[in-house]
């Protein structure tokens, strides 16, 4: 009788379908997460989303063990161990939420496998409002645009969220590694105590989050483009699965203040937009890699990672806004929404350099670095993505802090005063190049 549950990036137990699921059929549960780096279509975690989850990992395990289960660790390529703990427990059935990036190649091979072998497979819907095949064009086609996305997306009816299993049920005990041994934790040098100041990973830690922000930030939200004021913070619990975007849309709909209620259209469709990105990825699997639009594969990108790619990681190229962005990002393993897109507009633009090189650089040092909406961001901001900013529009980081930072509270927080540069580029310079490039390629 017994079910393995495969946990990956929804490390919760509420609204978890696939759990759901197992406890409904009865009989011993294993519950399992695979430390995977290896299968095809699997992208290796940065460090920052390394660190992540060995702390989301830990507060997943406490969970499960307060409700009378055990977490099992396992490390491999996912088509090796499953069928080999399918064995080793003599499961019957196997449960997973679905996944979107190249790797659901990996799932629908092992479903066939499994199958093959007898065993029952089922996966479900949880980690997006939307599957992306559900919002398609009145062609059939997935849209490329967000607002006609978006539009359809958020009138389908909406799951209701499960609510956590109070408590589990044991079942084999088969051998689990010691997350320790895993050591994704950085120690020579141990760059994280930023990181372990600003954030604290797991699933209640997520709920108090938004609990927080439902009651206190979203009120503000419509000055969500100011740095010192800030957003919900949800989004590396979003990534690893805390929360689901499903149980954000139903407390959106709950109980709060009429300040608060004007700002949740907008807010949920900032959420959208990660759906909008998965869809995008869903479609288009080497996002990461290739330019969504194929006409930029002529743009004169430079892939000189020298001297001013170094200044733009280590927040040294001397435009204020840029370098504190940079050092917020390399300090908490995050960045401001308006300031991740000022950064990336001065590497693409200002710096010409490709960017692969700054999506690479983020996928390293985000704590939220996703599949989706690290690449889909990127071309957004390059204009080579989907619905993106036109090349043409090169920001102007002083323009933008005067405008979204006017007391310089942001900046001050992240570049004191005595710690300001001369700038590497002249930006009106450098915007001609920029205009002069994009012109090249209109040709
Ligand atoms: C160059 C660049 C790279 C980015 N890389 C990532 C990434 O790897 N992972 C990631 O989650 N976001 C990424 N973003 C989007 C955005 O900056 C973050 O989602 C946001 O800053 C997270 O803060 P928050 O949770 O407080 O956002 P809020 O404003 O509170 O928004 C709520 C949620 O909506 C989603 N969201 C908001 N904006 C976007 C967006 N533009 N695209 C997709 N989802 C969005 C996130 O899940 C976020 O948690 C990137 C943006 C840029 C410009």
């Amino acid at each position: 009788m017994t079910s393995i549950v495969w946990f990956r990036d929804d490390l919760r137990l509420a609204d978890h379908p696939a759990l759901h699921a197992a406890l409904d059929r009865g009989g011993p549960v294993v519950l399992l997460y695979l430390f995977d780096q290896e299968s095809p279509g699997i992208r290796p975690l940065g460090g920052a989303t390394l660190w992540w989850l060995h702390h989301s990992l830990r507060a997943h395990a406490a969970e499960i063990h307060k409700r009378g289960g055990r977490l099992l660790l396992r490390r491999g390529s996912a088509e090796d161990v499953l069928p080999t703990l399918v064995a080793e427990t003599g499961a019957e059935a196997v449960f997973w939420n679905r996944r979107y990036g190249a790797s659901r190649e990996v799932d629908a091979r092992l479903t066939s496998t499994l199958r093959a072998d007898g065993v029952e497979v089922a996966s479900f819907a949880a980690n997006l409002l939307v599957e992306p095949w559900e919002v398609t064009t009145a062609a059939g086609e997935p849209y490329q645009v967000f607002t006609p996305f978006w539009r359809a997306a958020r009138e389908r009816p909406m799951r209701e969220p499960l609510p956590a299993p109070r408590e589990l049920p044991g079942g084999p005990a088969p051998a689990s590694d010691d997350l320790a041994s895993w050591e994704l934790l950085p120690t020579r040098p141990d760059w994280a105590e930023g990181l372990r100041e600003t954030w604290e990973p797991g699933e209640a830690a997520a709920a108090r989050r938004l609990e927080a922000f439902a009651d206190e930030g979203l009120a503000d939200y419509h000055r969500r483009d100011e740095p010192a004021i800030g957003t919900s913070n949800l989004s590396p619990h979003l990534r690893f699965g805390e929360i689901s975007p499903t149980q954000i849309w139903h407390r959106m709909h709950g109980d709060l203040s009429p300040a608060a209620r004007t700002n949740v259209p907008k807010f949920l469709s900032e959420v959208g937009w990660r759906d909008f990105n998965w869809s995008i990825l869903y479609a288009n699997p080497d996002l990461a890699t290739r330019n969504y639009r194929a006409a930029y594969d002529a743009f004169p990108w430079s892939w000189d990672r020298g001297l001013e790619v170094e200044a733009w990681q280590q927040g040294r190229t001397g435009i204020p806004l840029v370098d504190a962005g940079m050092r917020e990002l390399w300090r908490t393993g995050s960045m401001h929404n308006r300031v991740r897109m000022v950064v990336a507009s001065f590497l693409v633009k200002n710096l010409l350099r490709h960017w692969r090189i700054g999506e690479e650089w983020f996928w390293d040092t985000l704590v939220d670095a996703d599949e989706a909406s690290n690449p889909g961001n990127w071309q957004w901001v390059a204009g080579s993505g989907a619905d993106a900013a036109p090349y043409f529009r090169v920001f102007n980081p002083e323009l933008q802090a005067r405008k979204f930072d006017p007391d310089g509270h942001y900046v001050r927080d992240w570049v004191p005063a005595e710690e300001l540069l001369a700038p590497i580029v002249d930006l009106a310079e450098s915007r001609r190049q920029a205009l002069d490039a994009f012109a090249s390629l209109k040709r």
